[in-house]
């Protein structure tokens, strides 16, 4: 097996998740953080190991999205992801082939330099009717979709929870999702799973170790399903005003939210000037292409009227100052399916956790690194400290000080292994 080489990054600006360095160093052997400090390398530092000296860069944490869908097992998610820092991504549902062929291509060592690491959730707990089988039926309805439909649980009865969990278990969930989707925000009224099931679902996965993430939009469904036990939230809530009850229901049961607000904005056509802003930089089509580009420009719109992002980003607000931990996720589909890309749409919700909900650069960047690997239970990355994975992303300038310089990824190493280095 290759191993990964041994390397020093120094002269640079360091957040370990946790704290900033201003000045210091990152030692790295075989895929492991060796060693972090400030100041310079020591001079006794054996003179054969490769330094890469970066005045004026700053080293992240890789990046976790802690939401994306790897769209039919396509593994551009995973190379777009790695090309914007992104080291890990976490999938929301997903068919059991397609994990298979994307948990192989990411045991390979091999692949490393290609590939963001990849955790999925596998197939979430549908029940045969409601959502998401609305989104397979009257808005994709191609004959691909309906086949993959066709490999979904149909969950009807708490009788069917036991072999659902242990199903997703063999077929490599690392999470279970769940859904409570009424509808609203779509101006629709849909069928919900009852709670008795919910509660079956996530009682089942806790009993295996494995945590739950929600869909769920409205502060009704939100509670509901917090009621029931969720560990977290995949989308914050977008069609009323939040509620303290809203928090409370966080806190009873220590949850935390992935807010989803750059989709949100798409689904209800909001904000569209900074969607285009994100769309039209040269950083972004750069790396995307130009037609993926436009397709970025679009919107879904089918919140419409229904929802407001106000909404969303005034609950993110709140679980922000009330201590819950937000988890910053893209919900990217990726080529093909409008608004919101792999790797790309990432940063656009990372820059409105700053200036929508007001949060400091810190606090946004914990949401990307610190705070998805502990709460998906990730315990040896987003931090950068001894004995962790060198997943790192290296950006020229300081995202600390302007959060816009993410965008400004120049090297990425995962595991160690130097995926992508830009001279520019
Ligand atoms: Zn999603």
């Amino acid at each position: 097996m290759a191993t990964a080489p041994s390397f020093v990054i120094d002269n640079i600006r360091i957040f370990t998740g946790e704290e900033v360095i201003e000045n210091g160093y990152v030692y790295v052997s075989d895929g492991v953080i060796v060693e972090v400090r400030s100041g310079s390398i020591p001079s006794d530092t054996d003179s054969s190991i490769e330094r890469i000296s970066k005045p004026g860069h700053t080293l992240l944490p890789g990046f976790i999205d802690a939401h994306v869908h790897a769209w039919r097992g396509d593994e551009t998610a995973l190379v777009l992801a790695l090309k914007f820092g992104i080291t890990t991504v976490l999938d929301m549902h997903l068919e059991p082939p397609y994990v298979k062929k994307l948990k192989a291509l990411c045991a390979d060592k091999q692949n490393d330099s290609l590939y963001a690491d990849f955790f999925t959730a596998g197939l979430g707990a549908a029940t045969g009717e409601g959502y998401p089988e609305i989104i397979m039926t009257d808005w994709i309805g191609t004959p691909s979709a309906l086949a993959d439909m066709a490999l979904w649980p149909k969950l009807k009865s708490v009788a069917d929870v036991k072999s659902y969990i242990r199903d997703s278990i063999t077929q490599g969930s690392d999470y279970i999702k769940i859904f409570h989707e009424s509808g609203k925000p779509m101006g629709m009224e849909l069928k919900l799973p009852s709670i008795e099931l919910l509660t079956a679902i996530i009682e089942e996965a806790h009993t295996n170790n494995l945590k739950v993430v929600a869909h769920a939009q409205t502060v009704e469904d939100t509670i509901a399903v917090l009621n029931c036990g969720t560990n977290g939230l995949a989308h914050s809530c977008c069609d009323v005003k939040p509620t303290e009850a809203l928090v409370k229901a966080y806190q009873r049961r220590n949850a935390w939210c992935c807010p989803t607000l750059a989709a949100t904005a798409m689904f209800t056509e909001e904000e569209r000037e900074k969607a285009f802003k994100y769309a039209k930089d040269p950083r972004i089509v750069d790396i995307v292409g130009e037609e993926e580009s436009k397709r970025l420009c679009k919107c879904m719109s089918h919140f419409k009227g229904h929802a407001e992002l106000k909404h969303a980003v005034d609950s993110v607000k709140m679980l922000h100052a009330a201590g819950i931990d937000i988890v910053c996720g893209s919900d990217s589909v990726g080529s093909g399916k409008l608004g919101i890309g792999w790797g790309s749409s990432f940063h656009h919700e990372l820059s409105m956790l700053v200036d929508n909900v007001g949060m400091s650069t810190i606090d946004a960047l914990k949401t990307a690194t610190i705070n998805p690997a502990k709460r998906f239970g990730l315990s040896d990355r987003g931090i950068i400290k001894t004995g962790y994975r060198a997943d790192l992303a290296l950006f020229d300038g300081n995202p600390l000080e302007n959060i816009d310089h993410t965008m400004n990824c120049k090297a990425v190493w995962k595991s160690g292994t130097l995926s992508m280095y830009s001279k520019k």
